[in-house]
């Protein structure tokens, strides 16, 4: 079974993002908890909490179809004490509010070294903020995204998940999202069938698929190995069609969110039916 979705407003509360997702015949979907451009949030409401748990039940979103993201501020493996700091502070926010909503996931992008620290000691860091994490709340998944590598952000190579999952004590509640779009800028073939192959078998060497928690499919606006972390709506990038025709008819991704991140959000409903139909 594949659950296919896109990233979709909890604009006027998270109790809204089902219905969001609803509304273009989603099978999965992502959000954001809290508003992703600032450090603090005021609490989820017990009504809130109650009404997203029955927009969910209603449109049919089990925690298995459900990805949620977290700021995009948040750096578990900033190389300041204060910075640090406030990051974990905020990622164990973010993982309450998801228990509290009863998902079982929570999507993140690792961290930067911002050329302070080395690459190994960032990867170590983010590794004991997830710890911490873990420590404090109850069956969230850590879920750490690959990343293209753009600046000094970790998490472009296989290795870098594969170290950070390493440093993990629950291995039971750490998992990874690969991102078409970051894989590819990365610099893994997506695209012909035998890069295609070779990237996962590669991946599955390196980190395993019994880690994988997710997919994000975005087509990319630059080449294969750019660094460069631009996303295009699919079949209009520098992936193409086939990559996600691949991907649709691949078991390896059954049973978990498969997430758009596409920047043309009057496309996805259109792209949802299209990936459905891909499928043979
Ligand atoms: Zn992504
Ligand atoms: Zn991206």
């Amino acid at each position: 079974m594949k659950y296919i979705g896109a990233h979709v407003s909890a604009s006027g509360g998270v109790e809204n993002a089902p219905l969001n997702a609803k509304k273009i015949d989603a099978t999965a979907f992502a959000l954001f908890t809290k508003n992703q451009r600032q450090w603090k949030a005021k609490p989820l409401t017990d009504a809130s909490i109650h009404r997203f748990k029955e927009n969910c039940e209603a449109a049919g979103y089990s925690p298995d179809q459900i990805l949620p993201h977290d700021s995009y501020l948040i750096n578990l493996g900033h190389p300041e004490a204060a910075g640090l700091e406030k990051s974990r502070t905020a990622f164990i926010d973010e993982m309450s509010r998801c228990e509290q909503l009863g998902l079982k996931y929570l999507n993140f992008h690792p961290g930067s070294h911002l050329k302070k620290i080395a690459e190994e000691a960032c990867l170590a860091r983010i590794a004991e903020s997830i710890n911490l994490a873990l420590a404090q709340t109850r069956g969230v998944t850590a879920v750490i995204e690959n990343t293209a590598g753009q600046g000094t952000n970790m998490g472009h190579r296989f290795e870098h998940l594969a170290a950070i999952v390493a440093g993990v004590d629950d291995q039971s509640r750490v998992g990874v999202c690969l991102d078409t779009c970051h894989t590819f800028s990365a610099g893994y073939d997506l695209v012909t069938p035998k890069g295609y192959e070779e990237t996962l078998a590669h991946f599955d060497a390196v980190v395993g698929f019994s880690f994988l928690r997710g997919l994000h499919l975005n087509d990319g606006k630059k080449i294969m190995g750019s660094r460069v972390d631009r996303h295009e709506s699919l079949g209009k990038g520098t992936l193409g069609l086939e990559a996600f025709q691949m991907i649709m008819n691949d078991r390896r991704f059954d049973g978990i969110p498969m997430i758009l991140e596409t920047p043309d959000d009057s496309r996805w409903a259109e792209e949802i039916r299209m990936l459905k139909g891909m499928i043979e």
